[in-house]
């Protein structure tokens, strides 16, 4: 595991936003936390005709200064593959989540919390479990915001693995 996990965020994300999403990563994920501060999307990473950020673009750019281990909230919409996305994430390496499509701060964290699951290498899940997959709106909304028995044992796993 890593010694901590960094959020950064765009500068219209506003302050509670942020703090919101780093107490559930805490209380779900037992890791040290790290605000790290503003970090501002390369403007060629921007596609004009989806007038949205690529994610994968963006996650590959950390990936040049070696930052692994992190997640990123920006308040501009994202894409991958040119299809319009809430978040994205790779495991090791890093996560991305935009706020301009979610309404609350619950459903931002939720959203968060999941892709930082991927990071943490926890696969998707079919259970009534954080893990599993918000294909719509309306599941984001109703899916839980905590690991399923078995998530929690696979995390646990991992944990000792990475340590
Ligand atoms: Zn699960």
């Amino acid at each position: 595991m890593p010694r901590d996990f960094k959020i950064f965020y765009n500068e219209n994300v506003p302050d509670d936003i942020v703090d919101h999403v780093e107490m559930l990563l805490r209380d779900i994920y037992s890791l040290s936390f790290r605000i790290v501060g503003v970090r501002i999307p390369r403007q060629d990473c921007w596609d004009d005709s989806k007038h949205s950020f690529d994610a994968k673009a963006l996650l590959r750019n950390m990936g040049r200064d070696s930052t692994t281990f992190f997640t990123w909230l920006i308040d501009k919409p994202l894409i991958v593959n040119q299809e319009n996305v809430y978040g994205y994430g790779e495991t090791l390496k890093g996560s991305i989540v935009t706020t301009s499509k979610l309404a609350t701060k619950t459903l931002i964290a939720k959203e968060v919390a999941f892709h930082v699951g991927t990071v943490l290498g926890l696969k998707k899940c079919s259970e009534d479990c954080l893990m599993s997959v918000s294909e719509n709106f309306e599941r984001l909304i109703h899916k839980p915001s905590i690991l399923c028995n078995m998530c929690k044992m696979k995390y646990q796993r991992l944990k000792i693995r990475y340590a």
